[in-house]
């Protein structure tokens, strides 16, 4: 069976970053009228198989992460500190000590810098860095980034969703690209065309006088990026329906070397008591974090995705996405067993918004990904009496009012 994306030339598109990196047994075809493209098993997949990986076009760290000293590459969000490092600041606890230190995923001797201090996990990031993106918008040669960050950061505060550096990366990109026309057509392709989502995005994004914030932040990009910018995303309508395009497509990416090394020791072979004794400061550590930091946990961002993006929601989906190289690079795994010809779903709710009702459920959907749902478990409970006077009153902020009840 020929695939769509056979055909797609994005995967001849040079300046940006890589395509896919194992090969995969999917199609990417049309899935319905009210669903648009989807992915198609066309082999068996058993659980916790992986689908596909693939690196991201674009992504960057969140600001407020990276300020509060989640130390991330620049280029493929890798974390830059130790783990015993990351462990005594997540714990805020300098007598820590890290059992098996040997396992720490962190190289310092392949970490390289820009002299404007921006880091990376090795040279290959920071050369890919340079030519995509860092050329235009490394503070030695374009100081007045930062102006645009800090106004950023006056509107945008976490749990972050969305970071400007996304924004200056793509548009960067573009500019750097020897193929321009190629190197829009890349992004435009994340491009829907929904009635009014633009300005969700905004409230999302920047807060409640978005107006006027938004107002700020595209005179500032001009003066951050005063070049020959494609007209789509630099004009105020372009630049609102780049956010667009952000807030429905990007995907968040999380981080974590102390993750990393947990994993690590859960495949060393060793007796009862030296298990025990480690699974204990597993636990008492995960504990201690969670005192300090919370849900913050992790490195942050978000990235934009050729594949992923066209990946379905089911409320009982069949596959989900992880990071396992504790970088940038997404996994696509099976979460069961998946027929050759079945659509290849996940779920855009969060674990706690997905054990909801069916009218839940189908309000924040329509509020934050503006389509309503079909999926097989909402088409069976279509006659359930689900809707409780409290989730009838849900509106647009849906999921906060939602999350601030599940804290
Ligand atoms: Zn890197
Ligand atoms: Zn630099
Ligand atoms: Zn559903």
């Amino acid at each position: 069976m020929k695939t769509d994306f056979e055909e797609m030339s994005f995967y001849s598109f040079e300046n940006c970053a890589n395509s896919v990196i194992k090969p995969c047994n999917i199609e990417i075809r049309n899935a319905g009228i009210d669903k648009g493209i989807g992915i198609f098993a066309c082999k068996d997949f058993e659980e916790d198989d992986v689908i596909f990986e693939e690196e991201p076009i674009v992504a960057a760290q969140f600001y407020w992460n990276e300020k509060y000293g989640y130390l991330s590459c620049h280029h493929c969000l890798r974390p830059l500190e130790t783990t015993d490092e990351n462990i005594k600041r997540l714990t805020n606890n300098e007598n820590i000590v890290l059992p098996y230190p040997n396992l720490c995923p962190t190289d310092k001797t392949q970490h390289v810098y820009c002299d404007c201090g921006v880091g990376f996990c090795s040279a290959s990031c920071k050369e890919l860095s340079w030519e995509q993106y860092h050329k235009c918008l490394c503070l030695l040669r374009n100081p007045s980034v930062n102006k645009l960050l800090l106004a950023w950061s006056g509107f945008h505060y976490p749990p972050e969703t969305c970071s400007i550096m996304i924004v200056l990366k793509m548009i960067a990109i573009i500019e750097l690209s020897q193929n321009y026309d190629e190197a829009v057509s890349t992004f435009l392709q994340f491009q829907h065309n929904y009635v009014n989502e633009d300005e969700n995005m905004l409230l999302k994004f920047l807060g409640t006088e978005y107006a006027d914030n938004f107002r700020k932040i595209h005179s500032l990009l001009h003066e951050v990026l005063p070049c020959k910018f494609v007209k789509e995303f630099v004009t105020e309508d372009g630049l609102r329906k780049l956010f667009a395009l952000i807030g429905r497509n990007g995907q968040g990416i999380g981080t974590s070397v102390y993750s990393e090394w947990v994993k690590k020791v859960e495949k060393l072979d060793l007796n009862t008591e030296e298990r025990n004794k480690v699974d204990l400061f597993i636990n008492t550590t995960y504990d201690a974090m969670n005192e300090h930091v919370g849900i913050f946990l992790n490195c942050e961002g978000s990235g934009l995705y050729r594949m992923q993006k066209s990946i379905n929601h089911s409320c009982n989906p069949n596959a989900t996405v992880a990071f396992p190289y504790s970088n940038s690079t997404l996994s696509l795994i099976a979460s069961r067993h998946i027929a050759a010809g079945e659509e290849i779903c996940i779920s855009y709710l969060d674990t706690c918004n997905l054990d909801r009702s069916r009218h839940s459920r189908r309000t924040i959907l329509r509020n934050h990904y503006l389509f309503d749902c079909q999926c097989e478990k909402c088409t069976e409970q279509e006659g359930d009496p689900d809707v409780t006077s409290e989730e009838e009153s849900c509106g647009d902020d849906c999921v906060s009012e939602d999350e601030a009840m599940e804290s």
